[in-house]
């Protein structure tokens, strides 16, 4: 059984993205609105009596995002209970498949989404506007210092998606008959931003955070890849992530 304590927020963010914020078996929704039903599972069990228990591995591995896959509690449970059909060997391949088929559903998502579904997302967030604001200076960075010095290394695979359309989010904005629209939603990025900051958030679960916020935590495929194109449109900006 995972022990939350013992992995980081950082590694639990990520293990969440890499999976779509679903079941690595079932493929069913985990994650709604920032509550989790998933549970991140141990493939080596972290204890002796656990399941998959390895003594060569460390605690620190064992507990990392490479050794975690998102469950529902019903697989979690069988994962658990039958380590003979299950092995780490094939919950280290169901792990990459769902991962990979992730991927590929954000690619796909990518060329399908359209006016309509940014038309939605974009709607919600201008309305978080000023619910907080505070000001705060940006300094133009190159996209790719600006990962690196965000520490989003982990997550470039699925920027690297985001760049596949972020010209369909420039011409949306561009057609806006609101000259304004694009600098009010820069405007909740940056605010959402700092509040993440602020609570003391690593740069992947900011990275994280701001994406299900751009997708109106949306889990249908064409809105997650809107979502992030429309993240990913505004870091490409240099105008909501700092220095
Ligand atoms: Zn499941």
């Amino acid at each position: 059984m995972a022990n939350k304590a013992t992995i980081s927020k950082k590694d639990e963010r990520l293990l969440h993205t890499k999976s779509g914020n679903r079941c690595a078996k079932c493929n069913i929704v985990l994650v709604d609105r920032s509550v989790c039903v998933g549970q991140n599972a141990h493939i080596y069990g972290e204890k002796p009596d656990a399941a998959r228990y390895d003594i060569s591995k460390s605690v620190e591995y064992v507990n990392s995002e490479k050794n975690l896959i998102f469950l529902c509690s019903n697989f979690h449970k069988i994962v658990d209970t039958d380590v003979l059909l299950f092995p780490a060997k094939v919950l280290f391949k169901m792990k990459s498949d769902h991962e990979h088929r992730v991927i590929q559903a954000l690619q796909k998502g990518s060329l399908e989404y359209t006016y309509a579904e940014l038309e939605v997302i974009t709607s919600f967030l201008v309305q978080e506007i000023g619910k907080k604001s505070r000001s705060v200076n940006f300094e133009l960075l190159r996209l790719q210092d600006k990962i690196e010095k965000n520490q989003l290394v982990e997550v470039q695979g699925y920027i690297d998606i985001g760049l596949l359309s972020v010209s369909s989010v420039e011409y949306y904005l561009n057609r806006q008959p609101d000259p304004s629209f694009a600098g009010k939603l820069t405007r909740v990025f940056v605010e959402k931003y700092n509040d993440l900051k602020r609570d003391g958030n690593d740069a992947i679960s900011i990275f994280n955070s701001l994406w299900d916020f751009a997708c109106n935590d949306q889990s249908d495929y064409k809105y997650r890849s809107a979502g992030l194109a429309l993240l990913v449109y505004f870091f490409e900006k240099c105008e909501v992530f700092e220095k």
